[in-house]
């Protein structure tokens, strides 16, 4: 079998990535070891924004890129098909809590500056917003329009189908397991547990697992140091509650770390920063069960009419693992020394696929750097430069 590039892992950022390719005229495959959206794809918070990433300018950029693309996806396709959802997010704090509060306002500030749409929300605006949600006395709310939420799963699959109406190739339980290259360390091609494929071109979306691949895939047993932590969340699913209960994706720090959304089930995707400390201690079944309860009996506080802990039965619950590059941004760009090998490895994958996949076609098909790459490759790595 031989291709033009081969794409490992069947995630949304490697099913999107594939797209790109397939459209600017490459043979691709893409070989995933379970099925599509099996890893954390599957699992996550699926929060399309660039509107809590205002620190670092390029990365807010590259991250309102993948917002933008999602927007004109789903104007050229329909939202339904891609599985968005653009109602907007609100952050919700207090002048009851000053720090919080003035962080809100520094932060819409910064979104201006960035020229990320943003509206400030007197509590009567955002009870308005949100008719059924108690928030607390005098609440207000920084929304950000733009931001969307994603059925991540949904959208993945759809890029197979695009990749497979271009022509390509997707391989379920197909395992990457070795790289083969010429005496330079020029790929040639990849061996599976299905057998070999011939191509010049290998690009690694594996999210969390990247060093065991990457190690996997040379031999080279430094990669196993490539700095990727592995931060676990939990996510807890509703079953579905009345229609327009929840109107957007809800996020506040008032009382500790709390979001929600109506989800695509028809109920409430629910999670919490400060839970999700927890479950790095501690990830049993009985330990989950028990957040679980709490993060349902804080949506109740929320949502009177919510069922609270009485649907936790009724409830799924996911952990998934986020791939957190050791300085919070992306790890995109060509494996110094390895000509023909790429790395698409980053956390707020759900928003950035768009935007990485299409700026990595550029590198892999033009042999250019975009510049809203540049500052995302490996290069800036200890021991990569
Ligand atoms: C709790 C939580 C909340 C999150 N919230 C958000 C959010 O609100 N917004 C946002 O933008 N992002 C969010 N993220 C991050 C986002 O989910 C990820 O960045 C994104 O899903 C990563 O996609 P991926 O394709 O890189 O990885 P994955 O989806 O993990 O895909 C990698 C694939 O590689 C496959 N693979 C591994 N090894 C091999 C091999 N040897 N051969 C073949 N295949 C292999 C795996 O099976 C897997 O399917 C969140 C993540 C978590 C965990």
């Amino acid at each position: 079998m031989k291709f033009d590039a081969i794409v490992i892992g069947g995630g949304i950022i490697g099913c999107t990535h594939a797209w790109y390719l397939a459209q600017r005229g490459l043979a691709v495959a893409v070989v995933e070891q379970a099925g599509l959206a099996s890893g954390t794809s599957a699992r996550n918070f699926s929060w399309v924004n660039a509107s809590t990433k205002t620190s670092n300018a390029a990365y807010h950029n590259l991250n309102a890129m993948g917002v933008r693309l999602y927007a004109e996806l789903a104007a050229e396709l329909g939202e339904e098909i891609i599985g968005l959802n653009p109602a907007g997010a609100l952050g919700v704090v207090s002048p009851t809590d000053p720090e919080l509060y003035a962080g809100a306002q520094k932060q819409a500030q910064q979104l201006t500056a960035l020229g990320y749409p943003n509206q400030w929300l007197s509590n009567d605006a955002l009870r308005k917003a949100e008719p059924n949600v108690v928030f607390p006395d005098g609440a207000e709310a920084l929304f950000t329009p733009s931001d969307k939420f994603l059925n991540a799963p949904r959208f993945t699959a759809l890029m197979g189908d695009k990749i497979r109406a271009l022509g390509g190739q997707i391989f379920e339980n197909c395992e990457a397991l070795e790289m083969l290259a010429d005496d330079n360390g020029v790929v040639e091609g990849l061996r599976t547990n299905l057998g070999e494929m011939t191509a010049p071109r290998i690009i690694v979306a594996t999210g969390p697992d990247t060093p065991e691949v990457l190690s996997a895939l040379t031999g080279y047993d430094g990669f196993s140091r490539f700095p990727i932590g592995k931060v676990p969340g939990l996510l807890v699913t509703t079953p579905p509650v009345p229609d327009g209960l929840v109107r957007h994706l809800v996020h506040t720090d008032l009382g500790g770390e709390f979001h929600f959304f109506p989800d695509f089930n028809g109920g409430l995707r629910i999670a919490s920063d400060d839970a999700d400390g927890h479950v790095i201690e501690d990830r049993t079944p009985d330990h989950l069960r028990q957040l679980a309860r709490g993060l349902l009996g804080r949506m109740q506080d929320y949502v009177p009419s919510f069922a609270g802990e009485a649907c936790l039965d009724q409830c799924s619950l996911a952990i998934g693992v986020r791939a957190y590059p050791e300085d919070g941004h992306s790890i995109a760009g060509a494996m110094p020394g390895a000509e023909g090998l790429y790395v698409i490895a980053t956390h707020s994958g759900v928003t950035l696929a768009p935007a990485l996949g299409s700026l990595m076609a550029t590198l892999v098909v033009d042999g250019e750097v975009p510049k809203a790459l540049a500052p995302f490759g490996l290069e800036r790595l200890s021991g990569f430069g």
